[in-house]
């Protein structure tokens, strides 16, 4: 392809074919200048468009271009490399040799005039653009004179010049029409009746267009009557508009009730009446369900639908209360054994998922020595669980005397003193005493407190267990545990 960027100059050459706008001048060349064309060949085709940027609002076409020092006949006209230059184009000038191509002038509403040049015996009009029309108009079409022009009407040489026709929309007023339950209705518009517009309007300008879908109204409900209709199973209502049966349901009786030749119910929605003369109960039949821990459940029975009576027998025999038929529920029974994992116990229910107690576990310290050395189980007072963690533990078991640290001194058969040794206290910044639970007995940062004294009741305790934890200056712990026994 060979792009001729931008052609400055192109020669127009007057050929086999006169222009009669030219007086009849026969042998004629004249020379323009196209500062807003681009040329471009390409196989046989030289086509031409509006560069990019181009002022223009009418365009004169030239028949043909110099290229390469041979006049070439353009052939096409592409229309504008910008779309957005399009707009002011007001007029066009073009041989009638070359070819409008598809979309060339879609972009420009203002087009009004067109003109052909150069036009040959035998030439047609092209197919050419509606344009935009102003506000309140429809393009009637192009015209030539009193000619209505169409593609492929030849043109007169003498006449080549067409122009676009506007004229005001001839507006039918509709009026607003309301929705049924059958048919959708519309707001008001105003339609114009010429056959090749067809637009509707929101207004009798013919402004603000619109469309079928956007004024048309939803389907509107169905009229309700007050009136039930009924058949033996079910109740409805029936739309006088389209006929149909709207709110159907199943009748919803009420107690069947003795009126002594027989028994009678109603619907207590549609007053539908229903009339058994129970020559016979009308049974039905329960299956047994088993009570569970928290729901009641109920015997084998049968009941009547009509008179309500209950039978534990399918032939309506032997008759009972409602209330026996009832299985009372089981309530929840508890395992004696608890079920635990590290931390709680819980007991289960022995039939379902239910749990009760459930808490953290009692730990429990059982000491034993083996006359030099304690050492510690811990385990759950209740459940038994036992921690197989070891605490740090420390200390000499020996009743009435020195563990350690700690100085141990009977008092009685079932008291005892308890301090910390004299020579030990330097090394230690504070000290708490507690029972087997960890529960503080008494604390304290100076280490020069007093001993306690811890007395067992002998009648409770077989023994006594007191632990001192010591924090030394350094920040670290030890525990000593005293075991004291009647
Ligand atoms: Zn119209
Ligand atoms: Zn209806
Ligand atoms: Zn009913
Ligand atoms: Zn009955
Ligand atoms: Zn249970
Ligand atoms: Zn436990």
């Amino acid at each position: 392809m060979k792009r001729l960027l931008p052609v400055l100059l192109a020669v127009l050459m007057l050929l086999s074919c006169s222009n009669p706008l030219m007086d009849g001048q026969n042998s004629h060349v004249n020379i323009f200048i196209y500062p807003y064309l681009e040329f471009t060949e390409e196989e046989n085709e030289v086509a031409v468009s509006v560069v990019e940027g181009a002022d223009v609002s009418f365009i004169s076409i030239p028949s043909e271009v110099m290229i390469n020092g041979e006049a070439k006949p353009v052939t096409a006209f592409t229309g504008f490399q910008n779309p957005e230059d399009a707009e002011k184009l007001t007029a066009l000038y073009i041989p009638a040799a070359v070819t409008i191509k598809e979309g060339a002038l879609s972009n420009s509403p203002n087009l009004a005039k067109i003109e052909l040049t150069d036009v040959c015996e035998g030439a047609v009009w092209p197919d050419l653009p509606a344009p935009q029309a102003p506000l309140g108009q429809h393009f009637v079409g192009w015209f030539a004179g009193e000619s209505e022009i169409n593609p492929g009407d030849t043109v007169d040489p003498y006449n080549a010049k067409i122009i676009a026709v506007f004229e005001k929309h001839t507006l039918t007023f509709h009026e607003e029409v309301n929705s049924t339950c059958l048919v959708q209705g519309h707001e008001a518009y105003y339609e114009c009746t010429a056959e090749f517009c067809g637009k509707l309007y929101l207004d009798a300008a013919g402004i603000n267009e619109t469309n079928l879908e956007s004024i048309s109204r939803p389907l509107s409900d169905h009229v309700y009557t007050g009136n039930w209709e009924s058949d033996a199973l079910s109740h409805w209502k029936r739309c006088p508009v389209c006929n149909n049966e709207i709110e159907k349901s199943k009748h919803e009786p009420g107690e069947w009730a003795d009126c002594g030749t027989c028994w009678e119910r109603s619907c207590t929605i549609c007053g539908y009446k229903e009339t058994d003369n129970h020559v016979t109960h009308r049974l039905v039949h329960f299956e047994k369900i088993e009570p569970t821990c928290t729901e009641d459940g109920n015997i084998e029975y049968w009941k009547c639908s009509v008179c309500g009576n209950c039978y534990i027998d399918a032939q309506a025999d032997k008759k009972i209360t409602e209330n026996e038929t009832i299985l009372a529920k089981l309530n929840h029974e508890w395992k004696t054994e608890y079920a635990n994992n590290e931390t709680h116990h819980w007991k289960e229910c022995i039939r379902c998922d239910e749990q009760t107690e459930y808490e953290e576990h009692d730990w429990w310290y059982v000491f034993s020595s083996d006359g030099n050395k304690v050492s510690v189980d811990i385990s759950c007072s209740k459940c038994e669980y036992t921690n197989s963690e070891q605490p740090p533990f420390s200390g000499v078991f020996d009743v009435s005397l020195v563990y350690g640290d700690i100085e141990v001194t009977r008092l009685t058969a079932n008291s005892w003193k308890l301090g910390i040794s004299e020579g030990a206290k330097s090394e230690y910044s504070s000290c708490i005493w507690t029972n087997y639970k960890g529960e503080e007995i008494c604390s304290s940062s100076d280490i020069g407190f007093g001993p306690i004294e811890v007395t067992l009741n002998s009648s409770v305790d077989a023994d006594l267990l007191i632990m001192c934890t010591l924090t030394k200056t350094d920040g670290t712990t030890v525990t000593w545990y005293v075991q004291v026994s009647a």
